[in-house]
């Protein structure tokens, strides 16, 4: 079957008992055993829910995995990975990466003595350097957030295979309907489904993913063990939400060029960063890499500064300030002073997170009507 009949039809079956087309979400914590110690497919909901199940299936086949398994948030997902790491080891990560993965590895992860380090990992030759003896896991975000900066999957999991480590890729900004990482030789990779799996900006979720059933089964262990599982209620909003996901995505990448083309081209517009565009350093493995669109994020530079870029995103009507992406609303912010204000100052610049950069997230509005909005904020 292709993607989009998955995205319904896998994890979601009928249920055998009423016919619903949707099955039941299952609220129980606890399962009745027939005699004690005679363990059926269920016997605790943080260990394992059939509703939470439903989407794990589903997301397994989505990302052409051994298994997925669905956590409270995409920030809990991410920790479980880490804890596949004990003191000593160490975690190379992506410069260009959302700002509470940087935050939970240099304040968290460190506190277990795992070692930290970032590298640009749309260079290879860099990654390849910077590689330790103790590197076990390489962390990789493409495109990137917020520089929509473009790394080389399939590189990146040679270069992690090579030096004995895992590859995870945090998947959340293509989806795989542009992007399937496990299909290009990563070991993991993470959604925060509170994005566009969900879809509605109406629950958080997160993701993870393992090619092989081995590593699968690993972070299986650590997810029961410290237990930031889905709830139910939310794992039916997320199973509701992919049903539609490739439709959305398609439809956001469409406006998402248009819009970036037009940015592109207008001259209160200093440098718009979009993989689609093809003065985009990352635009050839991008078109290699994913599948029929670029994705629906964007970042410019506003001429000005600051104090402009705080004013533009104060000034749209349809663009909403606020962080977060990946809906069917579409929402603008300013990452020096939101999404990634965790970063220390000196860190983001060196990162090339300037004052005047602005991250929109395009949604399922009209294009015309987000085109004209963002005109008018732009002003003079
Ligand atoms: C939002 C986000 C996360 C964190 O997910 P939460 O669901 O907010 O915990 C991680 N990575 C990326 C790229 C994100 O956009």
């Amino acid at each position: 079957m292709k993607f989009r009949t998955r995205a319904i039809h896998v994890g979601n079956q009928k249920d055998a008992q009423t016919g619903a087309v949707v099955p039941p979400i299952h609220v129980a914590s606890t399962y009745v055993q027939e005699a004690a110690g005679e363990w059926g497919e269920y016997d605790y909901s943080r260990s394992g829910n059939p509703t939470r199940a439903n989407l794990e299936e589903t997301m397994a086949s989505l990302e052409s995995a051994a298994g997925s398994l669905a956590f409270s948030s995409g920030m809990a997902a991410i920790h479980a990975a880490t804890l596949l790491c004990k003191a000593g080891d160490h975690i190379l990560a992506g410069r260009d990466i959302y700002g509470g993965t940087y935050r939970l590895l240099h304040q968290v992860a460190n506190r277990a003595g795992v070692d930290v380090s970032l590298v640009d990992t749309t260079d290879p030759n860099q990654v390849r350097e910077q590689m330790r003896d103790t590197t076990r896991l390489l962390w990789c975000e493409t495109p990137g957030n917020p520089l929509m900066s473009i790394t080389d999957v399939a590189a990146c999991a040679e270069i992690a295979h090579a030096g004995g480590a895992l590859l995870a890729v945090d998947n959340t900004f293509p989806s795989p309907v542009l992007t399937r990482p496990l299909e290009l030789g990563a070991d993991i990779v993470m959604h925060s489904a509170t994005k566009y799996l969900g879809g509605h900006s109406d629950v958080l979720g997160g993701i993870l993913a393992a090619r092989e059933k081995e590593l699968h089964d690993d972070l299986y262990f650590i997810q029961n063990a410290t237990g930031a599982v889905l709830s139910p209620f939310d794992s039916f909003l997320v199973s509701r939400g992919i049903k539609t996901l490739d439709l959305r995505m398609r439809s956001q990448c469409e406006s998402a060029a248009t819009i970036a083309t037009w940015l592109d081209s207008d001259p209160r517009v200093e440098r718009v960063l979009y993989p689609g565009l093809e003065n985009h350093p990352g635009h050839e493995i991008a078109t290699a890499q994913m599948d029929g669109g670029f994705g629906a994020m964007i970042s410019f530079e506003v001429q000005g500064g600051f104090e402009k870029a705080k004013q533009l995103v104060e000034s749209t009507r349809l663009f909403q300030l606020a962080v977060s992406l990946g809906a069917v609303e579409s929402l603008i912010e300013q990452p020096a002073a939101m999404s990634h204000a965790s970063y220390a100052r000196e860190d983001r610049l060196a990162h090339g997170i300037t004052d005047s950069l602005v991250r929109i997230s395009v949604g399922l509005e009209d294009s015309d009507d987000l085109v004209e909005d963002l005109s008018q904020a732009l002003g003079e």
